[in-house]
């Protein structure tokens, strides 16, 4: 059987002009000869009336008072609404569909509540109804645990979704449909002339993902990593093929090579708060004091610097005032830094490539950008720069390393 995974995003089910392109992509689907498992997410954004965040702001009038079982009920509804109302489309179609929750196609969670994670998949009830020539519609975002409780898959969760049926039914390929044309080499919400990028890696994809590029969660990229499942990122809206997610052969790594300092792209993580606290005289143990109470009170640091002279590092914004808080407690004196970004450089190997460091603060200093801070790794160049230059550092950098000629289309 060849089974072809189609994940269709928030915005590519929003409309009914939308759902028609939806519509377009499984019968073309149909007509190559795959089996298909379509999955998808909640119709469209916060605001529109059935958006997950929507269906959540029913229990915001009451304070927000709801135990996370129930927010999981409640937030499940979106993709199962999605999921009966392109059901009706196609039957109107005469395409013979059938819809499964979560639980239903035998997504099995653990019970973290509104974060679970996928512990196995039963896909016999799956692979049934697609040995009946059915097109089987799949609930995006959600499981179920083995006592029958309802269960989100979190952030992203229906890209988990796709890539996780994938895997467990040996699919050819999990296309991941959404508003841009594919991985693009910086969002094109902030560069203009962003490039989609003809072929990345499993594991430049899940540095881009982790590193703030929103389009396809990273979690569903290590889970296709397992079986080396391909996955392709491409548009709704057009037949461009989008861009390809796959492990690199030799003859890939060649014309990697021939990218311009090995730079895949830039990506930013906005609303990080920069704490630093100073060491005092004679104060050796800051460290262990300082990230064991973040730690104790959990509270995620990232970009952490340690010098004899203090440390640095990052929290999300809306959480500093918390992690401020506890530093005071413990008697030290942090300076925070709110409002700040990560902007990220992200390529295979830019290890030991020399000039990638010169050519990021020769981009930021021509732009008055100030790095408050930086760190680097086998993979990314990361600076830390305040929130209201992310954008011009993120252009500045995209341009400095001519990543816009990267145009495959
Ligand atoms: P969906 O509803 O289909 O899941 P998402 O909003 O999760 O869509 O992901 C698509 C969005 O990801 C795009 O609209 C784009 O603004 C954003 N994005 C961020 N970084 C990138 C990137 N490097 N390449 C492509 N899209 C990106
Ligand atoms: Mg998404």
């Amino acid at each position: 059987m060849r089974i072809l995974v189609q994940k269709f995003g928030g915005t590519s089910v929003a409309s009914p002009e939308l759902r028609e392109r939806v519509l377009y992509h499984i019968k073309r689907g149909l007509a190559e000869g795959y089996h298909l498992v379509v999955v998808v997410s909640a119709m469209g954004r916060s605001g529109d009336p059935y958006a997950t965040d929507t269906l959540l702001s029913l229990v915001k009038q009451y304070g927000n008072q709801i135990s996370p079982r129930e927010q999981d009920l409640l937030m499940s509804c979106g993709e199962i609404i999605s999921a009966t109302t392109l059901s009706s489309l196609l039957y109107r179609h005469e395409i013979e569909n059938c819809v499964l929750t979560g639980g239903q196609a035998g997504i099995i969670t653990n019970n973290h509540h509104t974060n679970a994670h996928i512990v196995t998949i039963n896909s016999k009830r799956i692979l049934r109804q697609l040995e009946k020539r059915k097109v089987v519609i799949v609930a995006g975002f959600q499981g179920q645990t083995v006592d029958g409780e309802i269960t989100t898959l979190g952030r992203g969760g229906s890209d988990t979704t796709a890539t996780a049926l994938g895997v467990a039914l040996h699919a050819e390929c999990v296309d991941i449909f959404t508003d841009v044309e594919g991985i693009m080499t910086a969002d094109p919400r902030i560069v203009e002339d962003a490039a989609p990028l003809e072929k990345v890696t499993y594991t430049e994809m899940c540095n881009l993902a982790f590193q703030g590029a929103k389009v396809i969660h990273p979690r569903a990229v290590e889970i296709a990593m397992q079986t080396n499942v391909p996955i392709r990122v491409r548009s709704t809206m057009s037949d461009h093929p989008g861009t390809l997610v796959t492990t690199m052969s030799e003859a890939d790594r060649l014309i990697g090579e021939m990218r311009d300092g090995l730079i895949t792209g830039i990506t930013q993580m906005p609303n990080v708060t920069q704490v630093r606290v100073p060491a005092k005289q004679g104060q050796y143990d800051i460290q262990l004091k300082v990230f064991k109470a973040m730690a104790e009170n959990d509270i995620s640091v990232d970009f952490i610097s340690v010098n004899p002279s203090g440390i640095a590092y990052t929290v999300y914004d809306d959480l500093a005032d918390r992690a401020e808080e506890i530093l005071r407690r413990l008697d030290l004196e942090p300076e925070l830094n709110r409002n700040c970004a990560k902007v990220s450089t992200v390529g295979a190997g830019i290890a030991g490539v020399p000039g990638v460091m010169a050519k990021i603060v020769e981009a930021l200093t021509e732009e008055d950008i100030q790095i408050l801070q930086s760190a680097d790794s086998h993979t990314t160049i990361w600076v830390l720069v305040r929130g209201s230059d992310m954008v011009k550092a993120v252009r500045a950098l995209h341009h400095k390393f001519s990543l816009h000629r990267l145009n495959y289309s």
